[in-house]
């Protein structure tokens, strides 16, 4: 499928015009970066295991009637999308202490949380996405109280739904950043799902070791990232074995 013009390049992923009128193609780059982009690397295959990853929670949670604005996969690193406008938020769902949250409130690393907790971040990479409040959210018009509310009802939903899906592969479900965006249909507007859902933007924990098949992998060093990514691929029955030849191939696209 013909790409279009470059429309938006980030950290992760570039954005170009799609084939019709109202969609867009995203492409999964290698690259990976951390601590406000003081970090970076490339990861040979992550982007391939980021599309397929993400591709096949999107559907799945499209099948439960969960908007989302994916369309289809293209190839290896390329989806199709709807055109959506972003929400400028990080929304960050958490079930487990980790990361941010066990540092800000000193809570130990692993301690189960009394119940799931959202948490807002302005998307703001000079700011290094500060939490904000509702209250920010509305008085700055970032997004209104109904939105606010049809976000915080999508976003436990999408935690219900990953906590058991990853629970039935041996995978503990820490915590995941979504976003969401605004779909214009005519005189409607609809919020739905964006961006991506994969390693890069969830903490996975193997339920029995305990062993981190996340980015935490690429921000403490702890090496073998991709091979992280391909087993939670694997455990979805996304691709058959971590053997990696299948990863070499999809890098040949
Ligand atoms: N996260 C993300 N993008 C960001 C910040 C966080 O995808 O810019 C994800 C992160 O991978 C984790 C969750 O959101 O799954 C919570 O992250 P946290 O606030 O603990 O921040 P971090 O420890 O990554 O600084």
């Amino acid at each position: 499928m013909a790409k279009g013009r470059k429309i938006y390049e980030g950290k992760a992923k570039i954005l170009y015009e799609g084939p019709e009128p109202g969609t867009l193609i995203q492409y999964f780059k290698d690259d990976a970066t951390a601590f406000n982009n003081e970090k970076r690397a490339v990861l040979d295959g992550k982007g391939v295991l980021n599309n397929r990853i993400s591709e096949f929670i999107m559907t799945q949670l499209n099948n439960i009637s969960l908007p989302t604005h994916f369309l289809k996969r293209l190839n290896m690193r390329e989806q199709l999308i709807k055109e959506v406008e972003i929400i400028p938020l990080e929304v960050i769902c958490r079930n487990v202490a980790a990361g941010s949250i066990a540092k800000r409130l000193g809570i130990e690393e692993g301690a189960a949380l009394p119940r799931s907790i959202i948490e807002f971040c302005y998307k703001k990479d000079e700011l290094g996405d500060p939490l904000v409040s509702e209250e920010h959210i509305t008085a700055f018009n970032w997004a209104t109280s109904q939105e606010i509310d049809d976000i915080i009802a999508m976003t436990l939903r999408i935690n219900d739904f990953l906590t058991g899906l990853f629970a039935g592969v041996g995978i503990k479900l820490v915590d995941f950043k979504v976003e969401y965006g605004r779909l214009y249909e005519g005189e409607m507007v609809r919020t739905v799902l964006a961006d991506e859902i994969s390693p890069d933007s969830c903490r996975l924990w193997d339920m029995t070791t305990g062993e981190k098949l996340d980015k935490d992998r690429f921000r403490r060093d702890l090496g073998g990232v991709t091979d992280a990514y391909a087993e939670v691929a694997r455990r979805l029955g996304i691709i058959k074995d971590t053997a990696g030849a299948e990863i070499l191939s999809f890098n040949q696209e």
